[in-house]
């Protein structure tokens, strides 16, 4: 139910160089100053068709490669920081093939899968990166950080060691390499288990028959919550660790009353804090609440209010029963419920246990009331203008036509 925090990196805008125009033919040099010109002035598209023109007819330059790359680099940033990455990861194809000495664009490309979850693509360009510049600190530590998502805990141990041994100073490594040591002492003996879509870790002693049961609950969640969402299919691999309920403390070291999580990975105990097996029904709900997480995060890169995030998790998990709509009525009524903007708060998983059910209930009302009354197109909207790095309340207006006080007046007087 907690958000882990996504790595990504930051990207520098490259500088570019001016041609002698004794070294080149007179026109390529033209052509690629005029593409320093254009660059310097933030226009990159423009930059690019000119340092293409020059390449055209002078491929052997090296300085016209390297502007080259760097404007195809500063375009696919501006686009990422849109949360445009499929654009710009084509643009960063280009510069790969264009100035393949340069290892610059392979760490990017490899950030933006990472960012992306296309972690097979993102391992692939970083050790690329690796292999052609080895010992480069941004390759390392991203290249640790995709071992990391594909649960190849020791991988990624002894990418983060060479980098904190070098460094050991890097911003917020040494909190994800102590969480990555807690999480592999936890689950080195687990089973693994492959479904097409899904890659599965859990602990000795799970009966057969849950075992069985978990992996058509999650099966069955990828088509059917893929389906609520128009046809939304992240890629493959999804993780998804299983633990007794004391392992899961131990290893994500979260609070009592949480019930799953989703950091990347889905992570869920199978027992209670009695050591009890949970019922089918209840392990169903967590499961497919952290699957929609995961559609979510697909959809959006996380640029998502917290009250959207859980409130579809909900909304596509379970009903509201008689029991939720009599609390919520009683909050209303007394004048206590959140606002949207509230709801929002980085700080609110710190809430106390009452006051963090009520914000969850209150999340999966109002979003079971826009996906009944408004439908899944203008819902999908919002995910899309999320994804592409729009505003929380902002995305909402431009799907709704309302703002937050609105729909907050209709809730409220649903439950009145
Ligand atoms: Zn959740």
């Amino acid at each position: 139910m907690k958000r882990g925090s996504f790595f990504c990196i930051g990207w520098c805008v490259l500088c570019v160089a001016s041609v002698a125009t004794a070294s080149i033919t007179q026109h390529p040099a033209t052509l690629n100053n005029d593409g320093v010109t254009a660059y310097q002035a933030g226009k990159f598209i423009e930059a690019i068709r000119y340092f293409e023109a020059a390449y055209k007819l002078a491929p052997e330059s090296a300085v016209v490669r390297r502007n080259l790359c760097n404007a195809y680099q500063s375009e696919a940033n501006a686009l990422a920081a849109n949360g445009e990455l499929n654009r710009a990861v084509r643009y960063l194809e280009d510069a790969i093939k264009v100035d393949p000495e340069n290892v610059s664009p392979l760490i990017q490309i490899g950030a933006y899968h990472l960012r992306a979850d296309n972690l097979n693509a993102a391992i692939r360009r970083l050790e690329e990166a690796i292999t052609l510049k080895p010992g480069d600190l941004d390759a390392h530590e991203l290249l640790g950080q995709a071992y990391y998502m594909d649960n190849d805990l020791s991988s990624a141990r002894v990418q983060w060691d060479y980098v904190l041994e070098v460094a050991p100073q890097r911003p917020g490594l040494h909190e994800r390499y102590e969480k990555a040591f807690r999480e592999e002492s936890v689950e080195y003996d687990f089973n693994k288990w492959k479904s097409r879509h899904f890659r599965i870790s859990y602990p000795q002693g799970i009966p057969g028959s849950m075992r069985a049961g978990v992996f058509s609950v999650l099966d069955r969640a990828y088509v059917d919550i893929g389906r609520r969402f128009g046809g939304v299919y992240p890629p493959p691999p999804i993780h998804v660790i299983l633990y007794t309920s004391e392992q899961f403390s131990e290893a994500t070291r979260v609070d009592g009353h949480v019930g799953a999580v989703y950091d990347g990975k889905i992570r869920a105990p199978l027992t209670d804090a009695d050591g009890n097996w949970l019922t089918d029904d209840e392990l169903e709900r967590r499961l497919v609440h952290e699957y929609v997480h995961v559609v979510v995060r697909y959809l959006t890169g996380g640029n998502v209010p917290w009250w959207l995030n859980e409130g579809l998790a909900e909304t596509l998990s379970r009903p509201l029963g008689e029991q939720d709509m009599r609390r919520l009525r009683e909050h209303f009524a007394r004048g206590d419920a959140f606002s949207l903007a509230a709801l929002e708060d980085n700080q609110i998983n710190q809430l106390p246990p009452d006051a963090l059910r009520l914000a969850y209930l209150q999340s999966h009302a109002t979003v079971d009331f826009l996906w009944n009354r408004y439908g899944r197109i203008k819902m999908m909207a919002v995910m899309r203008a999320l994804g592409n790095g729009m505003g929380y309340e902002e995305a909402f207006h431009a799907a709704y036509r309302r703002n937050y006080a609105y729909i907050e007046r209709d809730i409220a007087n649903m439950y009145r």
